[in-house]
């Protein structure tokens, strides 16, 4: 049967909570287990130093995020759970992507462009206290997807654009070296619910509402009784509706008990009571989730040792791969005969007819860039308020040419010479 590689990262920063585990550990366990499906798990460590420089924080948050996964289900027989640091391939599959990168396109990476913007608005250099890791990301990103050949890519609407990202590095090293990467498609859960937190806002550790996953019992009953509810007594109708109680309530019931629940909130069921019972049924489902957590945290060496066999079990593809790609690239011992296509392979190719693709991203605005016929990216706009916009410009470019438009060039980044610009606009007017 032919499998589809997804792959997930997961960052170990801090505790998880009961909103990670409904929106990402649990549909990832699944999914995992699901037939014809061949998962890569792992643990994104080198991401973890954009944000920390704590070393303790990130080896106690390794531990905690890998135990949670295995106690959660995870198969570390079934899948590939590695540990990012343990790849060496990754950082250099990193380093020949970067040098096909456009330096523009990581310029409107959104965390990059986000954190630009913060700096001006509060009367600071643009790049201030902005680290290339940061600005690097999306390429560490590609390498990790990259490194597997992942077919798919599951995550939220805000990293759609990394997946687009990962895509262009693929193509454009595709475009020079030959055929090497699949390109990654980015999928989006819609089934995947968002959990309130105790105050009834999206749990989140920046709002500090956050019930942790595997609170000892009673921290975890002492937590849920102090739910935000509204003021209505006992015997007093209750509304389902915006009831954060009733919201976590349903995504660990099922739907004959969370329909049991909505009759008893019309028949008037005391907070105190409704509590109780959300207590009781997170805890049946979490319980034996626990005790392994626990007994992986009280022993690091077993979890160490499932870390370590994935990584075994990872390189065994990634060093035969990257074995492929430094010769792609011409990292050869010197005694080998130079491939004849080495030089060629690009230039040799018929020329292609480029294409200019328009789209929409997750911040609502439109934008295009033009590829070559291999994906290769050769101009990329920023985003257009509407789709009108974009494509008069797109109609302009056409018509009049890369040198023509000067006005544009604020908004189109070139990430290829100019002749090779009006070279493909040239070529998409004769075909
Ligand atoms: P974070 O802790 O914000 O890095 O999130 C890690 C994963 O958990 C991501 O896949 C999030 O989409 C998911 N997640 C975080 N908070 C929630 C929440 N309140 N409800 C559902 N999923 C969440």
């Amino acid at each position: 049967m032919t499998c589809v590689r997804v792959l997930t990262g997961i960052k170990p920063s801090g505790t998880p909570h009961l909103g990670n585990y409904v929106g990402a550990i649990r549909p990832t366990v699944r999914a995992s287990r699901q037939a014809g499906v061949d998962s890569y798990l792992f643990l994104a460590d080198y991401h973890a130093l954009i944000s920390t420089h704590d070393p303790a924080r990130v080896q106690r948050s390794t531990l905690e995020i890998a135990a949670t996964w295995i106690a959660c289900g995870l198969d570390p027989q079934r899948v590939t759970f590695y540990r990012q640091s343990d790849i060496p391939e990754i950082p250099e599959l990193t380093w020949l992507l970067a040098c096909v990168c456009g330096k523009g396109l990581l310029n409107r990476a959104h965390a990059y462009k986000a954190a630009v913007d913060k700096n001006l608005a509060d009367g600071r250099d643009a790049d201030d206290g902005i680290t290339m890791g940061l600005f690097m990301y999306p390429v560490l990103m590609a390498a990790d997807i990259l490194m597997f050949n992942a077919h798919r890519v599951p995550v939220g609407r805000d990293q759609i654009q990394h997946i687009e990202m990962a895509r262009d590095l693929a193509a454009s090293f595709n475009h020079l070296y030959g055929e090497h990467f699949t390109l990654p498609e980015a999928v989006i859960d819609e089934q995947v619910a968002t959990l309130p937190g105790l105050d009834g806002r999206k749990m989140s550790k920046s709002y500090d509402n956050v019930i942790p996953l595997f609170a000892p019992r009673e921290q975890l009953r002492r937590l849920i009784m102090g739910i935000v509810t509204d003021s209505r007594a006992p015997g007093e109708p209750k509304e389902t509706e915006g009831s954060a109680l009733f919201q976590i309530y349903q995504a660990f019931a099922t739907a004959d008990e969370t329909a049991a629940l909505a009759r008893d909130f019309a028949a008037g069921i005391a907070w105190a009571e409704a509590k109780e019972r959300l207590f009781e049924r997170i805890d049946r489902e979490i319980a034996p989730m626990r005790a392994t957590y626990d007994e992986l945290m009280a022993h690091p060496e077993r979890v160490e040792a499932y870390l370590r066999a994935g990584a075994a079990k990872a390189r065994a593809q990634a060093s035969p791969f990257m074995a492929r790609l430094r010769h792609a690239v011409g990292l050869r011992p010197l005694d080998t005969q130079p491939a004849p296509t080495s030089a060629g392979a690009a230039s040799a190719a018929k020329p292609a007819a480029p294409v200019f693709k328009q789209y929409r991203e997750a911040d609502g605005r439109f934008y295009f860039k033009l590829t070559d016929a291999k994906g290769h990216v050769l101009l990329q706009s920023q985003g257009f308020a509407n789709g009108r916009e974009a494509g008069q410009a797109v109609a302009r470019l056409k018509a009049q040419g890369w040198a023509a438009c000067l006005d544009l060039h604020a908004l189109v980044h070139a990430l290829v010479p100019n002749h090779e610009i009006e070279a493909a606009l040239q070529r998409l007017r004769e075909t």
